[in-house]
């Protein structure tokens, strides 16, 4: 396993789509990483740390910000995480849960890598996660925000045609089709002053979208990756990101040798600009953040 090379570093984001006013909250949340760095050494809870202070947040969506589904109610969470010393889960479609990642953190443990749905509930139940499932009035604010904004002709989301979701709608309530794009997701990369890297992310996924639909955050390659050359991260719409195999391609760069800071901006340059994307990534010798839109983020390394 790998030497060794370097202080350990953090960097966090809030989202492709999330305001950047919202900045202090990766700040506290980097600092709540590198505070459980100090203590345990292990990139992984570090990376963890810091995405369960983001889903407490309420700013951004995921956990307790997690954006409403279409139909006013409901709302469906996606988390993952991976280390280098093998630890792999994620959880999709989940609900009621507080915390998304420390469940997926908890899959890792299962004989499985990934847990979806009612089944992924239900493991949080039989794990002693209690149910969780306030809508606070930000969240409220917001999906009324976005149903009102968007009775138009604009597209939904870019490159998606947003008469697939008329045709093929399956929600209990009825189509109130808005015409916009609430997405984001957060994410932390850790590497350990070990040498370990470790990566975390949670989501509440995109408006407007079916009921039951999965972006990239819980697909191993697509929105997360690690491994030995390091820890990416990615944000945006998953229906583009998966395409790409993002957060896979972009530590094969590394891997390959190329700059970090060059790797990401080669990464952001597969979507076109009206996609906003964004990846963060730690390597054995520099960490950063790159996107084509104004992503909340933080950078820290130990001293
Ligand atoms: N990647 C997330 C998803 O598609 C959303 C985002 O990061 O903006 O579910």
């Amino acid at each position: 396993m790998s030497k060794p090379q370097q202080a350990g570093a953090v960097v966090v984001h809030g989202g492709a789509g999330a305001s950047r006013e919202n900045e202090d909250g990766c700040v506290l949340a980097a600092r709540r990483a590198l505070a459980q760095l100090e203590v345990s050494g292990e990139a992984l809870d570090a990376a963890v740390a810091a995405v369960s202070a983001l889903e407490d947040d309420g700013r951004f969506n995921a956990g307790s910000g997690s954006v409403l589904c279409l139909d006013g109610a409901t709302v469906e969470m996606d988390a993952s995480i991976m280390d280098t010393r093998g630890r792999l889960g994620a959880i999709a479609c989940v609900q009621s849960v507080k915390n998304p990642v420390l469940l997926a953190r908890a899959v890792a443990d299962t004989p499985h890598w990934l847990l979806a749905g009612d089944g992924a509930t239900r493991f949080a139940r039989a794990i002693g996660m209690p149910e969780s499932a306030p809508v606070s009035e930000r969240q409220r604010a917001d999906h009324r925000k976005i149903m009102t904004q968007l009775a138009g002709s604009v597209p939904a989301m870019p490159g998606l045609n947003i008469r697939l979701f008329d045709r093929f709608w399956n929600y209990n309530t009825p189509l109130n089709l808005p015409e916009g794009v609430a997405c984001d997701t957060v994410g932390a990369v850790v590497r350990g002053a070990d040498g370990h890297f470790a990566v975390a992310c949670s989501t509440g996924g995109s408006a407007p979208s079916l009921l039951g639909r999965v972006g990239d955050t819980p697909i191993i390659g697509s929105g997360f990756y690690a491994g030995p050359e390091g820890a990416v991260a990615a944000t945006g719409i998953g229906e583009h990101i998966v395409r790409h195999l993002l957060a896979r391609t972009v530590y094969g760069w590394i891997g390959d040798g190329m700059p970090l800071d060059r790797a990401l901006q080669r990464g952001i340059d597969l979507f076109a600009p009206e996609i906003k994307v964004g990846l963060i990534a730690v390597s054995r010798h520099d960490a950063g953040a790159c996107s084509n839109s104004d992503m909340p983020y933080s950078k820290m390394v130990q001293r």
